[in-house]
């Protein structure tokens, strides 16, 4: 049994079943056992792999990206660049190096980086010790110091925790945490909840994205009144769905979302309809969503990769896979077209450089 089951059983038997974000909270979180809080997942050795540790191109292109929203935004010094969730830094690393390109965007820059994981900050410290700017470190979105600031977050939002609400003997219960007969951690549902207004059916599944949706509360609130933008990529869906997405990945497969908490990967689907509603709902402008892939080819990433390739011909073959892989939608493990992106303004500013049709107005 992992240390964070014992504790969650004893929690349990005390105070009675808890419910599915407390439990994903715990989980993720938990201040000394949660699975961010122990650990480096990242990579092939760890259990998932994310666009920035693919290609170096990612994180220029949202790097270039950030310099434009910037100068749309009237250029403002001071100005900070905020990550949710930078993992192992490499996005950002690489933004910077981009953001070369224009030497006053870097002179107006403060950097924050909003992480809960020790070992991740370690690894974000070395691979920013050269990038020559001032790296903050913050807990959460609100330790964020005040003023115009660009967001950044790429598979953060899937990792903050959800609630499910399953429709069954003619109502909406809240799926919870509980024990079963021999002790073990086993699903139940409680009481009809009668504020839910939606309509179901026996069986049906409402997944709530509460914990993305206070985010995105937040930093749209602030967005609307001291100026910035946010651009977010996740694997999600456009449309409010049935259903749930919850899952728990353990070194590259598949395990059951209860067994052995604090040490399994658990992530939901992002709702994209959802964070636009909390953004708009917080008197900012949302736009999109629009695929990964097409947003990073309006970019230039395919004239990036191209350059990339011609420099250095003994790496073309890996370039082509990246871009593949980024951009491409055929392959298993392709993300350009179950990946998305959002972009959060104040209301009334130009669209954020990608999102820039009128088909992709929220
Ligand atoms: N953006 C990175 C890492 C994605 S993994 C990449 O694309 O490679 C999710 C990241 O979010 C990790 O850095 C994790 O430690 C962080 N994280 C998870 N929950 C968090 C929370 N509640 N607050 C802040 N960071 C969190």
């Amino acid at each position: 049994m992992s240390p964070l089951e014992t504790i969650l059983r004893e929690l349990i038997l005390e105070d009675g079943p808890i419910s599915l974000d407390r439990y994903m909270a715990l989980a993720l979180a938990h201040p000394v056992h949660g699975y961010y809080r122990t650990r480096d997942p990242l990579g092939p050795q760890g259990d998932f792999v994310t666009a920035p540790e693919i290609s170096q191109m990612f994180g220029e292109m949202i790097g270039l990206w950030a310099v434009e929203v910037w100068r749309l935004m009237g250029a403002p010094a001071p100005v900070r660049l905020v990550e949710l969730g930078p993992g192992r830094g490499t996005l950002m690393a690489d933004a910077l190096r981009a953001a070369h390109l224009a030497p006053d965007f870097l002179a107006a820059l403060e950097v924050d980086l909003v992480e809960i994981s020790a070992p991740l900050r370690e690894r974000q410290r070395a691979a920013l010790e050269k990038s020559g700017v001032r790296i903050n470190w913050r807990n959460s979105v609100d330790e964020t110091p005040p003023g115009p600031a660009i967001f950044v977050a790429n598979e953060f939002f899937d990792a903050l925790p959800v609630r499910h609400y399953v429709f069954r003997d003619g109502g909406w219960r809240e799926r919870r945490v509980g024990l079963d007969v021999e002790g073990r951690l086993c699903f139940g549902l409680g009481e009809i909840e009668k504020a839910i207004e939606a309509r179901g059916e026996e069986g049906d599944i409402l997944e709530v994205g509460v914990a993305a949706a206070r985010t995105m509360t937040r930093i749209g609130v602030r967005i609307a009144a001291q100026g910035g933008a946010l651009l977010a990529i996740d694997y999600g869906y456009e449309q409010p769905a049935r259903g749930e997405t919850l899952q728990a990945v353990k070194g590259h497969r598949f395990v059951d979302p209860l067994e052995s908490p604090g040490e399994a990967d658990l992530t939901a689907h992002v709702d994209f309809s959802a964070l636009a509603r909390a953004a708009k709902g917080a008197g900012a402008a949302a736009h999109g969503p629009l695929e990964q892939g097409e947003f990073l080819t309006r970019l230039g990433l395919v004239e990036r990769a191209a350059a990339l390739a011609a420099a250095n011909e003994a790496q073309r073959a890996l370039v082509e896979a990246a871009l593949e892989r980024l951009a491409g939608a055929g392959g298993r493990t392709d993300m350009g077209r179950l990946f998305k992106a959002i972009a959060v303004t104040r209301r009334g500013a130009p669209p954020p450089p990608g999102f820039g049709t009128a088909r992709d107005e929220a």
